[in-house]
């Protein structure tokens, strides 16, 4: 993709601290880190989401992204990690090149989700898992 940022950091036509890089995937800082040693791992093919990778492309990158983390957490000397990975606009994907976020955490690091959970009305969860489970069966 011409206009993909991420394919222009592979082909090296802009430059990224790299940190892994092999046959399928290569591994580089976040250019806006969220802590030090905040690395996105990205598939060298262009692939937009998650959604979007083959299987065995997939199989691969949760693997390589837990030796990325644990390689991280020895050298940042964090205590835990987030894997993070967004899909589409309103999931906050800003660049459409799939990636996986490893944030390095710290103990009052302040990072928080802030989360506002809804709520389930009588009857709902069961229905919807229901008709969920029902669409992973069909
Ligand atoms: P997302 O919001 O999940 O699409 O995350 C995209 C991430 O890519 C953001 O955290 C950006 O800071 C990061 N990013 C964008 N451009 C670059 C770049 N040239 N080098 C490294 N990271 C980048
Ligand atoms: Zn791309």
């Amino acid at each position: 993709m011409d206009d993909c940022i991420f394919c222009k950091i592979i082909k090296g036509d802009i430059p990224a601290d790299v940190v892994y890089r092999d046959e399928r995937f290569l591994a580089f800082l976040d250019i806006r880190p969220i802590n030090r040693g905040h690395v996105l791992v990205i598939p060298l093919v262009h692939a937009e989401r998650l959604t979007d990778l083959p299987d065995d492309l997939l199989a691969a990158e949760l693997p390589l992204a837990r030796r990325i983390a644990s390689a991280v957490l020895e050298v940042t000397g964090a205590t835990d990690f987030n894997l993070f990975n967004t899909n589409g606009v309103e999931a906050g994907q800003e660049v459409f090149h799939h990636h996986i976020h490893i944030i390095p955490r710290h103990a009052g690091d302040g990072l928080t989700f802030n989360l506002n959970p809804v709520s389930y009305n009588e009857g709902e969860a069961s229905e919807l898992a229901g008709r969920i489970g029902n669409v992973m069966t069909s």
